[in-house]
């Protein structure tokens, strides 16, 4: 397990790299960073005066990895699929659950547009 760990946190900070890469101007090589030799402590304060939703997503992935809870759904607890971790290596709910919350988060959008808050 230790050596998959590895494994999925290098995707995770790969997707990470981009990321910041494609948004940030990111040009450090971090070869530490992409071998996912990283440290947590590192990575925060890399991220630290960056923000926006998918950083903080892959963030988070990256503290489930170490919590051992990464692959699992948040909603149901079952294992995600391979391909839906490929899609998304951040991905935390399962295509059911996914279903089941973007439906409730549709009723929650409805409520703040017209809300008018801009
Ligand atoms: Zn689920």
């Amino acid at each position: 397990m230790a050596h998959s760990k590895i494994a999925i946190r290098r995707v995770i900070l790969s997707n990470l790299f981009d990321h910041l890469k494609l948004n940030y101007d990111f040009e450090r090589p971090a070869e530490s960073f992409l071998s996912g030799q990283i440290s947590d402590r590192e990575i925060d304060i890399l991220l630290s005066y960056k923000s926006d939703h998918r950083l903080g997503e892959l963030r988070e992935a990256l503290a489930r990895v170490e919590s051992g809870t990464y692959g699992r759904c948040i909603g149901c607890k079952q294992p995600l699929s391979r391909a839906d971790l490929q899609q998304d290596p951040a991905r935390r709910v399962c295509s059911a659950c996914e279903h089941s919350f973007s439906m409730r988060s549709q009723t929650s959008h409805a409520t703040v547009f017209s809300g008018g808050s801009r």
